[in-house]
């Protein structure tokens, strides 16, 4: 059997960047192992039907889910996690959250870094790897020119409310394609060859961004570090494959749970397709496959297979949602025009760039939704209430979401809605700070993943963000505010897109489960060969969206590998 150099589990940001490096430094040796499926340019689902299939579930898994789960297996994009006072949403697909992520590129300001981070991973030290990811996702401003279609109202109304409220907002940085030329975006809707050789659409301002954009016009890593690992350098990728157990080997290549990796590992995994189990040979193993799925792997490895014994007891522990909170401000008396360009533009500023006060320290981004959410109409009704109407959408949409089941009322609900034209003056505040960042990724009596959050410790940070989306409605003369259902009593129950932490980077194995020495960086103590390189490395809430600071870390991990200095050509 053959022997890879490295076997990848997960292809997120983590995964791709480690693909990516990794198979250059040993081409045709490196093998990815992603449980989600290709999405090929134009074929992320839209009808009804298939939207309401596009989700992820194993009936295996069921007991991470709500009861009602339906029992037969999917493999879609969306991956919903009902827990206690934390729900979550990842990807599953070749390419990870990158396929359904808002595209921002944010460094947090210097002063996160200095509560929580090993000594051995400044922010002076991570400055070049930002670098490096940045110019690799290609992340720019919306470009800014005559062309009337480049002007977005959602992004004007931020900007003014904030100027109103005498807040700092500035566009931020997106990975969307826009062109070759920073200067001179090539027109909306032509296509050409991005700098890597895969072909992307110059951004059409659909709004579609968190479902999969169609156009390949979001720079997912599809089309940057994992292209070029596949086709420069012969990565293997093998879409709709679950690792699910990882086993040190001795020397002669017999799996031996006694072992600490210096013989290599082997690595099990079950081809979702054809449903056969399967395992790979390899030198070192990089677990990716994001904040959630790497500690489960990593629990289960430890707890219920018995296979990596030895991880650190600190594995699971200082889990953060960074911050997420969302709320709604309905009918308000300027347009803001949801549904139209990237779903998000621009970052206001509460405390976290400038007077940082670290218990109520968040940005608000403004977050757009795709235009045929709003025409996903199965009937018209009259709108008695535009209240009801959202309440209505807002229900529908949890329950197609969270649910994963179609109530068949969303289009009646977007049809009240609409009847009301309250689409136009409603916006969609996002927000993300510095939670406490103490929350416990653990297995249940089922042996699958379960968030433990300690919500009352960060609501100094959820009542400012509630402050804030409030003092925005009065502004717009909003009729209604809201926050997100699920927080209203006596759920309090948060949703988070941003996980991070549970195998957090540390200078000594006492304080964490992964090493921050830069020779070892990213290793997990104990194991030689063995690295975390994914959102579970992050030690606390970074407060910007944080692929950034995710992929940041991951270049260092690759860079400690490979013993190769990053390049921005790869
Ligand atoms: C709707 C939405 C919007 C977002 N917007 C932004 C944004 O604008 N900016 C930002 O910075 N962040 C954003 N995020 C967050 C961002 O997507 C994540 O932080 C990021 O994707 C995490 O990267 P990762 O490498 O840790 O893991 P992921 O990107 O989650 O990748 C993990 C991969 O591993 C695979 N996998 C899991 N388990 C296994 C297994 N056992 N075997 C094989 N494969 C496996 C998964 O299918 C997945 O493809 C957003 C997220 C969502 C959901
Ligand atoms: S706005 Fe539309 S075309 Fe542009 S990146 Fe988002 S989904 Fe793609």
């Amino acid at each position: 059997m053959k022997t890879y150099e490295a076997v990848i589990i997960g292809s997120g940001f983590g995964g791709s960047i480690s693909a990516c490096r990794l198979a250059k430094k040993w081409p045709g040796e490196v093998l990815v192992l992603e449980r989600g499926k290709r999405y090929p340019m134009g074929s992320f689902p839209r009808s009804p039907h298939d939207m309401a299939h596009n989700f992820w579930n194993l009936p295996e898994e069921s007991c991470s889910r709500p009861d009602w789960v339906p029992s037969h297996e999917v493999h879609g994009l969306f991956d919903i996690r009902n827990y206690d006072h934390m729900d979550a949403l990842v990807a599953a697909g070749v390419g990870g959250g990158s396929l359904i992520y808002a595209n921002v590129f944010m460094e947090p300001p210097d002063h996160v870094f200095e509560q929580g981070w090993p000594e051995n991973c400044s922010r002076e030290s991570l400055r070049p790897y930002y670098d490096v990811v940045k110019s690799v996702l290609g992340s720019r401003p919306i470009p800014q020119n005559d062309d009337p279609r480049r002007r977005i109202p959602r992004t004007e109304l931020f900007q003014e409310v904030a100027k109103e409220m005498g807040r700092d907002s500035e566009l931020v940085d997106i990975n969307v394609f826009f062109g070759n030329d920073f200067d001179h975006p090539t027109d909306i809707g032509v296509q050409e060859e991005n700098r890597f050789g895969a072909v992307q659409t110059s951004c059409v301002y659909c709004a579609e961004c968190d479902v999969g954009c169609n156009t390949h016009s979001k720079n997912t890593l599809d089309l940057n570090y994992l292209y070029v690992a596949e086709h420069r350098y012969r990565a293997e990728v093998l879409p709709e494959h679950l690792a699910l157990r990882i086993v040190p080997v001795d020397s002669s290549a017999k799996d031996d749970s006694t072992e600490n990796g210096v013989h290599g590992y082997r690595v099990y995994y079950v081809d979702l397709d054809a449903g056969t189990e399967g395992s790979v040979l390899a030198k070192r193993v990089i677990v990716s496959a994001g904040t959630l799925g790497t500690n489960e792997l990593l629990l289960r490895c430890r707890d219920v297979d018995k296979t990596l014994p030895s991880i650190s007891a600190n594995l699971g522990k200082r889990f953060s949602g960074n911050g997420d909170f969302l709320s709604f401000a309905v009918e308000g008396d300027r347009p803001s025009s949801p549904n139209y360009g990237p779903v998000i533009t621009q970052r206001t500023d509460y405390n976290l760039f400038e007077d940082f006060k670290r218990d109520e320290a968040f940005i608000l981004e403004d977050a757009g939704y795709p235009a045929f959410a709003g025409w996903y109409l199965s009937g018209a009704r009259p709108a008695y209430s535009s209240l009801a109407a959202i309440w209505n959408i807002v229900k529908s949409t949890l329950a197609l979401w969270f649910q994963r089941k179609s109530t068949g009322r969303i289009g009646y609900a977007f049809s009240e809605w609409l009847a009301g034209d309250v689409s136009t003056g409603t916006c969609v505040f996002l927000c993300m700070g510095l939670d406490r960042g103490n929350g416990t990724l653990e297995l249940d009596k089922e042996g699958r993943i379960r968030i433990d959050w300690p919500y009352k410790d960060s609501l100094s940070l959820y009542e400012a963000i509630l402050r804030a989306g409030k003092e925005f409605s009065k502004r717009i003369n909003a009729k209604h505010f809201f926050a997100l259902p699920n927080w209203w009593f006596p759920l309090r129950k948060n949703v988070t897109v941003h996980a991070v932490g549970g195998c957090i980077l540390s200078d000594s194995p006492d304080d964490g489960v992964t090493s921050a020495d830069p020779s070892s960086f990213g290793q997990v103590y104990g194991y030689t060969g063995l690295f975390v390189a994914d959102g579970a490395i992050v030690p606390t809430a970074v407060g910007a969206n944080p692929t950034a600071t995710i992929s940041a870390l991951c270049e260092r991990v690759a860079e400690g590998i490979t013993e190769m200095y990053p390049n921005k050509d790869l």
